[in-house]
């Protein structure tokens, strides 16, 4: 799950990370009001989306008087901002962060992810900040520094100043960039972040070291103890048939291509995957119904995928092991009933009951194409999406 900058920034508070004065709005008036709050002569509207890159995109601007700020929030609210990391359709802006200008002396990276090779958190830090980090990790991998911490000690004293002095940062201002990694470190601990990143973390003309920007991503199976960060999710930020697929419990991703494909279990919906491009073809969807779907929950799975418009051919592919193939097939032909169904439909099952699941489907006098093996799924979907149905059916 992915929260705001203002609302990274709110934790990365409470655990002692610096950061510029900022108050969130949701429109102009209440921008312009924020400014005069905050004092001072130099402000930043910052668009707040889950993406980064906004800078370049044109949603951080800087304004110099509080009519200013009114200016660019009327600019940037409701903009369909588009970033190397939203997409082309890009994403709308609902909400601003309007926050102090900090005198920038110099701009850093920090990052932390769980590394799984070594199970440890890994912290990356860097001179080079500001700017994509990735460009730095493939050109000049030396200025990046990695500490993989020992979760029983947490974040050393000694590890947090050797990077500290590492990435740049004067001896004067060393226990400041000491107190943000611990902090930054105990706030990704605390939370069960998956990744948190702060870019640019800044060193300012009088010797501070401040976060500009603050991105935080948690674990989703360890929301459950964290009603505080649950409380932050912001859903017009997420995929509408991603919210919908969770309310029935349906682990969905939208994709780019045009074949849906409904599978039972991760590792064969990858695997099905991987098998629809080996035959020319995208992926439309990852989706895994789960070991107990019924007949509501195939359903449901189908009405997901069919809200897709670029879904051309739907690819069922099940193995039936605790899950039998008759209530699947029940539950296939139910649901291609229910929606009309006027894509081509592959279904491939194995498994439990699957002679009598086979039957029910061929009973079931819907244009339902049958395959034996994930490649010959694949290939008669990709046939039919292809408008080569004719000749897979002969
Ligand atoms: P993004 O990473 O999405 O582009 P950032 O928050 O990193 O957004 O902002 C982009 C750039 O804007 C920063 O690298 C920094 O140069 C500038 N900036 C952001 N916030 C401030 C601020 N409060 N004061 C001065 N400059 C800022
Ligand atoms: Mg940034």
């Amino acid at each position: 799950m992915k929260i705001h900058e203002y609302q990274g920034k709110e934790i990365l508070r409470k655990y002692g990370v610096a950061t510029p004065r900022g108050i969130a709005c949701f429109s102009v008036d209440e921008a312009v009001k924020a400014a005069q709050t905050l004092g001072g002569s130099v402000w930043v509207v910052k668009a707040q989306i889950h993406a980064g890159g906004r800078g370049k995109g044109g949603g951080v601007k800087v304004a110099k008087s509080p009519d200013q700020v009114g200016q660019y929030a009327g600019q940037i609210l409701g903009m369909q901002l588009k970033t190397h990391q939203t997409g082309p359709e890009g994403q709308k802006v609902r909400r601003l962060l309007i926050e102090e200008g900090a005198d920038i002396r110099k701009e850093l990276y920090v990052g932390m992810v769980v590394d799984r090779v070594t199970q440890k958190v890994c912290l990356m830090a860097s001179s080079e900040g500001g700017m994509d980090i990735e460009e730095v990790a493939a050109h000049t991998p030396e200025k990046i520094h990695k500490v993989f911490v020992d979760p029983v000690t947490g974040l050393k004293d000694a590890d947090a100043d050797d990077v500290a002095r590492k990435i740049g940062i004067p001896e004067a201002s060393v226990a400041q960039g000491r107190a943000v990694l611990q902090g930054l470190y105990q706030a990704f601990w605390d939370t069960d972040a998956s990744l948190a990143e702060i870019n640019p973390l800044i060193l300012t003309g009088d010797g501070r070291v401040v976060a500009l920007d603050a991105k935080l991503n948690f674990d989703s199976n360890a929301l459950y103890r964290h009603e505080d960060v649950v409380a932050m999710r912001d859903l017009d930020e997420e995929d509408p048939a991603e919210i919908e697929a969770s309310r029935f419990d349906l682990s969905y991703i939208s994709l780019d291509g045009n074949i849906g494909c409904l599978v039972n279990g991760a590792g064969l919906a990858m695997a099905t995957m991987d098998t629809i491009k080996l035959y020319g073809a995208e992926p439309a969807n990852f989706l895994d119904v789960g070991g107990g779907a019924t007949t509501e929950k195939v359903t449901e799975a189908f009405k997901l995928m069919l809200r897709n418009s670029n879904v051309k051919g739907i690819l069922v592919n099940i193995f039936g092991g605790i899950m039998r193939c008759d209530t699947i097939a029940e539950g296939v032909v139910a649901a291609a009933r229910e929606v009309h169904l006027s894509v081509p439909l592959v279904v491939r099952m194995k498994g439990t009951n699957e002679d009598i699941g086979k039957k029910i489907l061929a009973e079931s006098g819907l244009p339902i194409i049958s395959a034996n093996t994930m490649a010959e799924a694949a290939e008669r979907i990709v046939a039919a999406v292809q408008g080569k149905v004719a000749a897979v059916q002969a």
